[in-house]
C-alpha cells in the first residue's frame, strides 16, 4: 500500500481542515495509507507524524484555523534542513507529500521535490489568492466576507459620526482581499499594491467625494499598498482633511479566523480529493486548482514568483460606482 504525507505551511487559512479531510477520505477510498505532519515543515523536519484515518478527520469540515497546525520553519529554507525532511519520508516509505499551503511553502516543496525526488502535489490556500494556476485559493472567499462584515460595521458608526475611515486589509503583495471588499463594502476609494498610488491623486478623489457632500467616507487600503498601508495615510492626509474626523482600523488577524464559507469548504473538498487523485494518476510537482470551475494541473514552479493579474476592469468599476 502506497503513502501520502500530508501537511500545512505558512499561514494558516480557513478551509484548510476541509482540505485534509478530503485527502484523508480520498486516500482511504483509493487504498493509500496516510500520514499526517504537524506543525507544517517543521514536523516534517523532526518526524512529528501520526497515521490518521477516515475519523481522524470527523467533524472538521466547518472549523477555521488547521487542526494539523501550521509554522514558519526557517530551517527548511537551507539544504540540510531539507534533507533532513527527505530522509525522515524516506524512513516512512513516504512517497508522495501533499502540502496545503501558500506560495512560499510551494517554493519550499519544489526545492524539496528537485534535490531528493519526492513527489510534492500543492494544494493553494492562503488568504491571498496570490497563486497562479487557480482562480480562487482556499480560505480567500472567508477573508473577504470577514472584511466585508467587518467594513459593514464601520460604516454604521462612520456614518453616525461624519468620520472618514481609513481600513486597513491583509495583502502584502497582493490586492484581491482589499479590491473585492472595497467593492463589496461600497469604498469611496480602493489602494492597491499592483497599481500606482499617487498621494495628490488621493486626496483629489476624496476631496471629489467629500464635496458631493457624503456623511461619511470610507477608503479601503490594502497593507502593501505604495503609501505604506491605513496608519501611514493617514499621517500624508491629516493635514489636508483636518476639518473631518479621521480615523484608522487595521483589521489584521481578524481575517484569518472564523469557520470557512460553503464556498471555501467546497472548493477545499474538491482540490483535497483532486490532489489524491493527481497521486493516482502519476503527476508529481504539480499544484491542483480549479480554473473555470474545472480541476487543473499546474507545474508546481509556475504557480509562485509571477504576480496573478488583479480584474482591473473592477477597479474601474469601484471608480464609477463610489
Ligand atoms: P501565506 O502566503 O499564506 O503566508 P506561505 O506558504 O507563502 O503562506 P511562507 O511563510 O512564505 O508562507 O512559507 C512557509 C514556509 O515555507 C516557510 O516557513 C519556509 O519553511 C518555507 N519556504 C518559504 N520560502 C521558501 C524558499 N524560498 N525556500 C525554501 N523554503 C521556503
Amino acid at each position: 500500500m502506497k503513502t501520502i504525507g500530508v501537511l500545512t505551511s505558512g499561514g494558516d487559512s480557513p478551509g484548510m481542515n476541509a482540505a485534509f479531510r478530503a485527502v484523508v477520505r480520498t486516500a482511504f477510498t483509493e487504498g493509500f495509507e496516510i500520514v499526517a505532519f504537524r506543525h507544517g515543515f517543521k514536523g516534517l523536519i523532526e518526524g512529528n507524524f501520526k497515521k490518521v484515518g477516515p475519523t481522524d478527520v470527523s467533524n472538521i469540515i466547518q472549523r477555521g484555523g488547521t487542526i494539523l497546525k501550521s509554522a514558519r520553519c526557517d530551517e527548511f529554507r537551507t539544504e540540510e534542513g531539507r534533507a533532513k525532511a527527505a530522509e525522515v519520508l524516506k524512513d516512512e516509505g513516504i512517497e508522495n507529500l501533499i502540502i496545503i499551503g501558500g506560495d512560499g511553502s510551494f517554493q519550499g516543496g519544489t526545492l524539496l521535490a528537485n534535490e531528493h525526488d519526492i513527489s510534492v502535489i500543492g494544494i493553494p490556500a492562503t488568504i491571498d489568492n496570490d497563486l497562479v494556476g487557480s482562480d480562487e485559493t482556499i480560505g480567500y472567499d472567508t477573508a473577504l466576507n470577514t472584511a466585508m462584515d467587518a467594513i459593514d460595521k464601520i460604516r454604521d458608526t462612520a456614518d453616525a459620526h461624519d468620520r472618514l475611515f481609513l481600513v486597513e486589509v491583509m495583502g502584502r503583495d497582493a490586492g484581491f482581499i482589499a479590491l473585492e471588499t472595497g467593492i463589496a463594502g461600497g469604498a469611496e476609494l480602493i489602494l492597491l499594491p499592483e497599481s500606482m498610488t499617487n498621494i495628490d491623486e488621493v486626496r483629489s478623489s476624496l476631496n471629489d467625494v467629500l464635496k458631493e457632500q457624503r456623511r461619511s467616507s470610507l477608503v479601503v487600503v490594502a497593507e502593501g499598498d505604495e503609501t505604506g498601508g491605513a496608519l501611514k495615510l493617514s499621517e500624508k492626509l491629516r493635514d489636508d482633511f483636518s476639518k473631518y474626523e479621521m480615523r484608522v482600523c487595521i483589521l489584521g488577524h481578524v481575517q484569518r479566523g472564523g469557520g470557512p464559507t460553503a464556498r471555501d469548504r467546497v472548493l477545499a473538498s474538491r482540490l483535497g480529493a483532486a490532489a489524491v487523485k493527481a497521486i493516482k494518476d502519476g503527476h508529481s510537482k504539480v499544484m491542483v486548482g480549479i480554473v473555470n470551475n474545472r480541476i487543473k494541473i499546474t507545474p508546481l514552479k509556475m504557480t509562485f514568483g509571477k504576480r496573478k493579474d488583479i480584474n482591473f476592469e473592477l477597479l474601474e468599476l469601484s471608480k464609477t460606482l463610489r
